[in-house]
């Protein structure tokens, strides 16, 4: 089971942080590990409940605060949309997001790493770049003729 893999991994990554280890925790950990990407606490819900039918929603919010608290679990506010919430990468990256269609993608930290260079260089102003999100429009969006546009 590749599960049991990655969830040792996260109890190694708990323990080193010095946060206790619960089994909420643990799944709910496991339920981001198994998305491979971002989810709502609604879909984390539904996956730990597969783990467990008597975790409640309010668990699951108390615990995400928690793990961002200790750097394990970041989080993305989108106007009008749910918390996006996903596990920290090794490697830091950001996201762009559509105002249109909301569909977010990821972009690796060089993406953004020759602005942080030129503010240095130029500015000698030192960026604080970490999971940023970016709004604009996607290419998709950015096709449709403008009248369509709201
Ligand atoms: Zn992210
Ligand atoms: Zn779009």
């Amino acid at each position: 089971m590749v599960a049991v893999m990655n969830n040792q991994t996260l109890t190694t990554t708990l323990r080193g942080k010095g946060l206790r280890i619960t089994p909420q925790r643990e799944m709910i950990l496991l339920a981001l590990t198994q998305s491979q990407g971002q989810m709502t606490a609604e879909q984390i819900l539904e996956k730990v409940h597969e783990y467990s039918p008597c975790v409640n929603i309010a668990t699951v919010y108390r615990n995400l605060d928690i793990l961002r608290d200790y750097e394990i679990l970041s989080v993305t506010a989108l106007p009008d949309r749910p918390l996006q919430w996903e596990l920290v990468d090794a490697e830091p990256h950001h996201h762009i997001v559509c105002t249109e269609c909301h569909r977010m993608e990821q972009v690796p930290h060089e993406t953004v790493a020759a602005l942080s260079e030129k503010l240095l260089r130029d500015y000698g102003f030192r960026a604080v770049l970490k999971h940023m999100t970016l709004p604009g429009l996607c290419a998709c969006c950015a096709a449709k003729p403008l009248d369509s546009a709201k």
